[in-house]
């Protein structure tokens, strides 16, 4: 392809693009397609001859998009939001137009200097103090992973230098609340801590972690002889978006020298509403903190703004140092490189750059007071309706109900949810997730697409009421 034909198919695509943004609302949310169905669309071998990327534009339409769950659709209401803006996206197109590979300062200085300046707003708008730092991750899981590395080695000052986790004499123990994501639990199998040492503390009636069993738990571990090592607080867990007093669990971590790492995968958004901020109080005595702006915010995935209070700390845990890497100026300068798990790193900033300068600080505080506010209409229309119940309070933008039949036992209650969602989701019209919240079925609505206006929600609690009535 030379320069010619990539801006001529590139314009084209910049229309599909917007094209295909512009008719969302016609498609069906969730992707129709069958197992097996997108592929048979391609042929079995790769083509011989070249120059057929415009073949591949036309296929993109024809065979691609049928196989796409629509994240920015309007009526998307699933899992959590996963919004990319069209800033993002030009963003994106610019790093990948660059094609620069931002590893080290010296390979693309700006990469690294335009990621410090970025995630330097981005502290400023969630209203993390200056003691932090941040780098860009893909994603909140890595920045999970890399959190309990880290709190592993200090713990055991710096054991993967000899024999590792071997040689300590009582072993590391991990705490959060048992509301926490899969990837807490990923993260401490993953570090090496084992099952056994992992404590999945339960919640209470508004599903944030019992803090007087979490000190209950960590004084039986010391009494046994184990060391607490890490505590993960969760600011709007997945399920519910519950908040764990962060205030609370510092008090434990700082009382027994644990890691504290703060998961605000979605929820970090939202601190960027003074109002909001309540939620994380004592965030500032956290060792880590994670959010993700590839959820609610709008820059596309992946990007999650990782930060840490001691980045010496996460450098002396992840840095290698061979010759080939080495650079003039290692020793004035940011090597993001060492700064995470993985050599090579794409120039995420851009896409966060490009999407702050299209919104600004208002235009998005804007956009997630709207969200809110629809989570609280949709909720108060379940409240005021008596056959359906809400699971769990609302303090962002996610809704937990169910629906309740008169003579169904529990098992029957929860097939009845799992057929309204199924038949919400097929039906093309909205798209939500069926979960299970300690032991009951429930119908998860996460508002917080870009597009998502009032009127979608209402259609989403139309298209429920009517399937709740269907046989
Ligand atoms: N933490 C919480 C609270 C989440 O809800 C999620 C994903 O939904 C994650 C972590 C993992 O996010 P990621 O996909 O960025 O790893």
């Amino acid at each position: 392809m030379d320069a010619q034909e990539f801006r001529r198919l590139g314009y084209q695509l910049v229309d599909w693009i917007a094209d295909y943004r512009e008719g969302l609302e016609r498609l069906p949310v969730m992707s129709p397609a069958q197992p097996g169905e997108i592929r048979a669309a391609f042929p079995d071998h790769p083509p011989l001859h070249g120059g057929r990327v415009a073949q591949a534009l036309t296929a993109l339409e024809r065979d691609v998009l049928p196989g796409i769950t629509h994240w920015n659709h309007p009526s998307f209401f699933a899992y959590f939001p996963s919004n990319t803006s069209y800033a993002s996206i030009l963003g994106d197109l610019a790093a990948s137009g660059l094609g620069a590979q931002g590893m080290s300062w010296q390979t693309s200085p700006a990469a690294t200097e335009v990621e410090e300046v970025v995630m330097d707003w981005l502290r400023q708008m969630v209203g993390l103090s200056p003691a932090f730092t941040g780098v860009i991750h893909d994603t909140a899981s890595t920045a999970t992973f890399t959190a309990l590395l880290c709190a592993r080695e200090r713990a055991s000052e710096y054991a993967q230098n000899g024999e590792g986790l071997q040689s300590g004499e009582a072993p590391l123990v991990v705490y959060a609340t048992d509301q926490g994501h899969s990837s807490i639990e990923k993260a401490a199998l993953l570090a090496g801590f084992g099952r056994s040492f992992l404590r999945l503390i339960p919640t209470d009636d508004d599903h944030a972690i019992r803090v007087d069993l979490l000190r209950a738990a960590i004084e039986k571990d010391l009494e046994i002889g184990l060391r607490p090592c890490a505590l993960v607080a969760c600011v709007g867990t997945t399920g519910t978006t519950a908040v764990d007093s962060v205030a609370a669990l510092a008090d434990l971590a700082e009382a027994h020298g644990m890691w504290l790492h703060v998961d605000a995968a979605l929820a970090g958004t939202a601190m960027v509403l003074p109002e909001c901020r309540w939620m994380w109080d004592g965030v500032e005595r956290a060792d880590s903190v994670v959010f993700n702006p590839h959820k609610w915010m709008g820059v596309g995935f992946d990007l999650s703004a990782y930060y840490v209070r001691d980045p010496q700390h996460l450098i002396r845990v992840m840095s290698t140092n061979p010759s080939y890497l080495r650079t003039a100026q290692d020793g004035q300068v940011t090597n993001f490189r060492d700064w995470h798990i993985q050599l090579g790193r794409r120039f995420r900033a851009l896409k966060l750059w490009f999407y702050l300068m299209d919104v600004g600080v208002e235009g998005l505080q804007a956009r997630l007071r709207r969200d809110l506010d629809n989570a609280q209409w949709l909720k108060a229309q379940v409240d005021a309706a008596p056959d359906w119940e809400r699971l769990a309070p609302v303090p962002l933008q996610t809704v937990c109900l169910r629906h309740l039949k008169p003579g169904l036992d529990a098992a029957a209650h929860a097939a009845h949810n799992l057929d309204i969602a199924r038949r919400v989701n097929e039906s093309g019209r909205a798209y939500l997730t069926p979960s299970v919240l300690k032991g009951t079925q429930m119908l998860r609505v996460s508002i917080g697409a870009e597009p998502t206006e009032r009127r979608h929600v209402e259609a989403l609690w139309r298209a429920l009421v009517e399937a709740a009535q269907a046989e």
